[in-house]
């Protein structure tokens, strides 16, 4: 397939290990995944680790597991290696430095002596006078006479970008088009901190150009910094790739998204039970459209229609209640067995401890079509069906009376219960229905009153799934056993 024009692809996802993936970040990583496969180009990996205050131990393997809980492989970066690396901006500290460097020497940057202390002072003399804030450039025309002495004091500088003073800078973005910005707007910001590592505008230039990154799709928070990476493409002499800056992300109510939104971690939706086939078509709507309501379109058909002419400009809803709706679309698509499969570690993990372990996967098998209709997320699944697994259950007797139903009455429709059920062979649901209903005419009960009844006797709920399927789930001998403890229950004095 080509896209494009004939140019090979290559995109990348270049997270900061400093915590748990948002799904912010992941939606990015989405994003670039599908328009290179879609395009048939490459998807590489790239982890910006140099801010080592920010490092925060285990993010990157958090991230590396994110990314294949999603289905979203990786061509070339950490565990698959490939023909750039290394992939771990840490590991290139030997690149950056000589090309900011090399930057002094021809002039488009300086090396700056300010202290931490003289910086805090400046910025907060601009904040008394509303000044806009940036490094006033103190040493960007320091003689050699001062920056001699600077260096006799041994004060180890940082290097800084010599920004125009003046015109503007312009590049086009795929999805907003045309942008602007003024030079004096911009700072001369830093290239090499003082411990000799880049920051990230220098490492992630360059590092886009060596890996030969064609498209940066990223999110628009980082579009202020795109006309400072663009002029320092420019000082180097290297053509910068072309820029799609993704919409932001806002809850509901319009306010950046945040907890107060719902979760926002990656990996707490996982845990949760939500199904990476929905967190990946709910991910790809924000921000992006097949037609303005296609809804539910699985990976292939994203992977085909993916384009960036259907990225959106405006700022992209996250709402969690529309993720929790396609779940449980997800979720009604699976077959039984791989529902039962994804369901057995959530039901090992939360269905009461006096539960024995490990859980039947045969009789999980059989439950499952009875709640499959019913669940939003795998996560809910032991609460659901925790009933079929106590070996007893914890109801109030008074729930067997229902709407106004004296013991007597109860105490004799189980009793008939107990005792035709006992007989009953085969115990499938269409023989217990067949058993059932006419007991209840029997016994001079609305179905409605009796079906109730043992609802409640067999399942300790009032509501739960549809009787007869369940009571064959659970099997004649369970069914005898509770309906005999409910028949006590109703002696006892309660
Ligand atoms: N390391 C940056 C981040 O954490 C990458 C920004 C970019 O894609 O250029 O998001």
């Amino acid at each position: 397939m080509t896209c494009y024009g004939s140019q090979l692809v290559r995109v990348r996802y270049a997270p900061s290990p400093t915590g748990y993936p948002h799904v912010g970040n992941i939606r990015t990583a989405l994003f670039n995944w599908l328009f290179a496969r879609h395009c048939g180009g490459s998807f590489i990996l790239r982890i910006e680790d140099t801010d080592v205050a920010r490092r925060v131990e285990g993010a990157t393997e958090d991230i590396l597991d994110s990314l294949r809980w999603l289905g979203l492989d990786w061509d070339e970066g950490p565990a698959v290696g490939g023909n750039y690396g290394p992939y771990f901006q840490s590991q290139r500290a030997k690149v950056y430095r000589p090309i900011g460097q090399h930057l002094v020497r021809e002039g488009y940057a300086y090396p700056c002596y300010c202290t931490p202390e003289r910086l805090a002072q400046m910025r907060a003399e601009q904040v008394r006078s509303k000044q806009p804030p940036g490094y006033d450039r103190r040493c960007r025309n320091l003689s050699s006479k001062e920056r001699a002495q600077f260096e006799a004091e041994g004060i180890p500088p940082v290097i800084r970008f010599k920004i125009p003073i003046e015109g503007q800078t312009r590049f086009y973005d795929l999805i907003r088009g045309e942008i602007v910005f003024d030079n004096k707007t911009l700072d001369d910001f830093v290239l090499l901190k003082s411990d000799g590592y880049p920051t990230y505008h220098l490492a992630s230039v360059i590092d886009d150009h060596l890996m030969q990154i064609t498209h940066v799709l990223r999110a628009d928070e980082w579009l202020a910094s795109t006309p400072r990476h663009i002029l320092l493409y420019h000082a180097l002499g290297w053509e910068p790739p072309q820029f799609a800056h993704l919409p932001i992300i806002l809850g509901p109510d319009r306010a950046k998204l945040s907890k107060r939104h719902g979760t926002t971690s990656l990996i707490e939706y996982r845990e949760r039970g939500y199904l990476p086939e929905a967190m990946v078509n709910f991910l790809a709507l924000l921000g992006w459209s097949l037609d303005d309501k296609t809804e539910i379109i699985s990976r292939e058909e994203l992977i085909h229609h993916f384009s960036l002419e259907r990225l959106s400009k405006t700022a992209a809803i996250f709402n969690i209640d529309k993720l929790s709706w396609m779940n449980g679309v997800y979720i009604r698509q699976l077959d039984i067995d791989d529902l039962t499969q994804r369901a057995i570690s959530f039901l090992e993990k939360g269905l009461p401890c006096q539960v024995d372990r490990p859980i039947s996967q045969d009789y999980v098998h059989q439950i499952m079509p009875l709640i499959q209709e019913r669940a939003k997320s795998l996560g809910e699944i032991p609460q659901l069906v925790d009933f079929f697994f106590v070996n007893e259950l914890d109801y109030n007797t008074h729930l067997l009376l229902g709407k106004g139903m004296s013991r007597e009455t109860a105490t004799r429709a189980l009793a008939a219960a107990q005792e035709r059920l006992g007989m009953l062979d085969p115990f499938d649901p269409a023989s217990v229905e067949a058993l059932l209903r006419p007991l209840s005419q029997e016994l001079g009960l609305k179905t409605g009153e009796f079906f109730g009844l043992l609802r409640v006797a067999t399942t300790g709920r009032t509501a739960a799934p549809p009787l007869f399927h369940t009571m064959a789930v659970l099997g004649k001998e369970r069914c005898q056993k509770r309906i005999k403890i409910a028949l006590a229950k109703l002696h006892s004095n309660f």
